[in-house]
């Protein structure tokens, strides 16, 4: 169910009103737009009971929501979800930016780290990734230097200003990564781990799913919407490639979602074209195509010294191919008047 506001209802009057959802046994969840409120109530098994609902101050009109994801979903907020960092320029969302989210599938030292980073902050990307906690198929295989990557992490936030996005794993890595990073990055084997997303659902970090290998788009909303469900309404989307009988490719990056999720949902959607296709020669091109399909940014895996990485070394680019691809992807968005922002500004802090 869905209360929408009167443009001019004033705050007090949505504030009513999600008092009288609370009092009804239910969660309201506000929702604000730019031409009007919406509120949207979760915590209910059937229907609730519109009654009273639509007599109270400001209440445009009330009315069912037949999607099983409700907050994910356009019919609750029509305008795209935009993903603000705090004393910075950055964004992610909002049909026009696209954002670079670059750096290795791992933290494997300071000194690899400090030196993909360094090279793509310098080609403008706002954005670094790198895993603290991996989860591996193999046990034996590198889990991950854990806290010490997150300090890492940490250090390149203050030295270049790009800000953080890495997994959490389970509930003990979550607590590190929501105190580290600037992003909570809930990946594709844990899609659909529910305890996972509500517990980053009760952060107040952006949060982003990758799509699961085998999820559908519905599957992959209502993982956005156990996030949501919490409060957390800062939730970005992720595709990353589904398993398919297809062996030329580790999965078969799917970007005909992209669009699909941008006519049913609000939120932003990233494309990693890294794991979507597991080889380095095909990284570029599915960037290139990504922007061009409207990705509102593309997740991407970078190593200097590829053949010595201990994750995921044959999908990540040279930092020498990040750069050229960041001027190519500059010219495909301007086609369809979007942009790719270089750089990071980040304020001073205030004394
Ligand atoms: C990753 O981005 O580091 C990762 C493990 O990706 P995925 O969850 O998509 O496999
Ligand atoms: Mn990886």
């Amino acid at each position: 169910m869905l209360v929408v506001m009167k443009a001019q209802a004033t705050p007090e009057q949505v504030q009513a009103v999600c008092q009288h959802i609370e009092q009804l046994g239910f969660r309201a969840h506000s929702l604000p737009g730019a031409q009007r409120t919406a509120i949207g109530i979760t915590g209910n098994q059937g229907e609730v009971d519109r009654g009273n609902l639509e007599f109270l101050p400001g209440v445009a009109e009330v009315i069912r929501v037949s999607k099983p994801y409700k907050l994910a979903s356009r019919d609750v907020k029509e305008e795209y979800t935009v993903i603000r960092f705090p004393g910075t320029d950055a964004i992610i969302g909002g049909g026009s930016n696209v954002a670079i989210v670059a750096g290795p599938c791992s933290i494997e030292s300071r000194e690899q780290a400090f030196a993909i980073a360094d090279q793509v902050a310098a080609s403008g990307a706002q954005f670094f990734r790198g895993g603290a906690f991996k989860p591996r198929t193999s046990p034996y295989a590198f889990q991950g230097l854990g806290l010490e990557a997150l300090q890492i992490m940490a250090e390149i936030r203050d030295r270049t200003g790009m800000r953080i996005i890495t997994e959490a794993i389970d509930s003990e890595s979550l607590a590190m990564v929501t105190e580290y990073a600037d992003v909570i990055q809930i990946g594709a084997r844990n899609m659909q781990n529910y305890s996972l997303l509500k517990k980053a659902g009760r952060t107040r970090k952006p949060v982003l799913v990758k799509r699961g290998m085998s999820a559908t788009l519905d599957e992959f909303l209502m993982s956005a919407e156990y996030v949501m469900s919490e409060g957390n309404y800062q939730v970005i989307l992720c595709e990353r490639g589904v398993r398919t009988f297809a062996d030329h490719t580790r999965n078969t990056l799917d970007l005909s979602i992209v669009p699909a999720v941008q006519r049913l949902s609000h939120l932003p959607i990233l494309v990693d074209p890294s794991h979507g296709t597991g080889k380095r020669n095909k990284v570029v091109p599915l960037a290139r195509a990504a922007v061009a399909v409207g990705a509102d940014g593309i997740m991407v895996e970078v190593h200097h010294q590829p053949e010595k990485a201990l994750s995921d070394g044959p999908q990540s680019i040279y930092p020498e191919q990040f750069a050229e691809m960041m001027t190519e992807l500059e010219q495909i968005a301007a086609v369809l008047h979007r942009h790719v922002p270089r750089g990071i500004h980040v304020e001073a802090p205030a004394r």
